[in-house]
């Protein structure tokens, strides 16, 4: 139930969730000098079921915020290519050097976001965890005035703001209870199991496609490389039926023998995690007086491994709107990222389906080189002309 409040605003923005969205958020916000409370019910520097390769779009934001030397300094081996195998056919790409960014990475959630929320307490948001969102705070006229909270010891508080904005992951409380409805939704899903793996050999990131299977190994923080193992989401409870790593290990040889025999050899160094698939969607992202950013708002299958650069893209696109403050800004704001994100929302579902084969992956992964290569454009375009941060063809 929405309670009410007749208080004047404490915070010009408050956001629910402090990782990638909303930590993003709530820093370049600060930076503008809003006034911010990020809060988000789990832990600082904890860890989530997500791997973590980064693109290109999503480095050369991390670059141009100042995150990137932390995320170095964290010892985050930098990727200098990307190899593609299609069966025994294997493509591999160069990352270039470009604006800054000396090639890709993929750091682990405990690093990138973490490091996220120390820029933003850095610029002045303030940030709190182990605190969720309950309830919606409305003003008479039904426009969202603030949010009531609840801590780990079950105590309840109410606080004011402009603004509310959800950066509160795919199952969004804020979109539940706004009501904001999906326009668009995916018609494919993929479930993922992936580890941690120690002394593997695989440098950079490699993708494997076989039809009805697909693995990938991206290489990341402590010498380690996170293997994962993916199929359609109707074959997913099936497959792991016969226990997870069973079926982890059966993945891997059915879509690459070579990728399973360096993963025999390794040694794993964390538990299996899981995800069994969700639908792609498009959420209205704006209302009278709140907002919604990252997987709240617009989220893909993660075969693609792209959520996290989207979430840097939305933030940036949603801290403008937001420093306009007007409803054609929002509004701009749902169509400048649907416009970016559209196509590869498209093209993911399509890989996700699994209904390809070979020659036609390889066709769908140039479309997403493609519109990576726009992605890349309209965040450097941005960074030229803040404010203009559409594709540029
Ligand atoms: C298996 C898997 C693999 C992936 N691999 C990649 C990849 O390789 N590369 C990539 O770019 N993307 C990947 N993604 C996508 C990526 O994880 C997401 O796009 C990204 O996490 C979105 O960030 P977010 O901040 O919007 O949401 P989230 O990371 O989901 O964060 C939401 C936060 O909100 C908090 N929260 C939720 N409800 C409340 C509440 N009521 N009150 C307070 N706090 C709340 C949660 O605690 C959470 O910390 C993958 C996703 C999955 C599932």
């Amino acid at each position: 139930m929405t309670t009410r409040s007749a208080a004047s605003p404490e915070y010009d923005a408050i956001i629910v969730g402090a990782r990638c969205a909303g930590a993003a958020t709530a820093m370049l916000l600060a930076r503008r000098g809003v006034r911010v409370l990020a809060i988000d019910r789990g832990n600082y520097g904890s860890d989530t079921v997500s791997t973590h390769a980064l693109m290109r779009a999503g480095v050369l934001q991390l670059s141009r915020w100042g995150v990137l030397d932390g995320i170095k300094a964290a010892g985050t081996p930098v990727v200098r290519s990307t190899s593609f195998h299609y069966a025994d056919n294997v493509v591999t790409v160069p990352i270039k050097p470009q604006n800054g960014a000396d090639g890709l990475y993929a750091p682990r959630r405990t690093v990138i976001d973490r490091l996220l929320v120390d820029a933003a307490r850095r610029a002045g948001a303030e940030i709190e965890f182990g605190t969720q969102v309950v309830d919606l705070v409305r003003a008479d006229n039904g426009r969202v005035s603030g949010v009531r909270l609840k801590d780990r010891h079950d105590r309840e508080r109410q606080v004011s703001a402009e603004l509310v904005i959800g950066a509160d992951g795919v199952r969004s409380t804020v979109a539940r209870l706004t009501g904001a409805e999906c326009y668009r939704t995916g018609r494919h899903a993929t479930g993922v199991v992936f580890s941690y793996w120690s002394d593997t050999g695989l440098d950079g990131y490699h993708w494997y496609y076989r039809p009805d299977v697909s693995a990938g190994s991206i290489q990341t923080n402590d010498g380690l490389a996170c293997v994962f193992a993916s199929v359609p989401q109707r074959r997913f409870h099936e497959t792991m039926r016969q226990g997870t790593d069973a079926g982890y290990r059966q993945v891997l040889m059915e879509c690459d023998s070579g990728l399973a025999d360096v993963v025999e050899r390794s040694k794993r160094v964390e538990k299996y995690r899981g995800f069994s698939g969700e639908l792609g969607f498009f959420r209205q992202s704006f209302g009278p007086g709140w907002a919604l950013v990252g997987d709240a708002g617009y989220f893909k299958d993660p075969l693609t491994a792209h959520g996290i650069t989207d979430a840097f893209i939305d933030a940036e696109l949603l801290a403008h709107a937001a420093g306009q403050g007007t409803e054609a800004a929002f509004a701009d704001y749902q169509s400048a990222r649907d416009k970016l994100a559209l196509a590869h929302f498209e093209v993911t579902d399509e890989v996700a389906s699994f209904d390809w084969d070979l020659p036609k992956v390889q066709q769908l992964h140039r479309a997403l080189s493609e519109e990576m290569k726009k992605e890349s454009l309209a965040v450097t375009n941005f960074e030229k002309t803040p404010g203009v941060f559409l594709p540029m063809t």
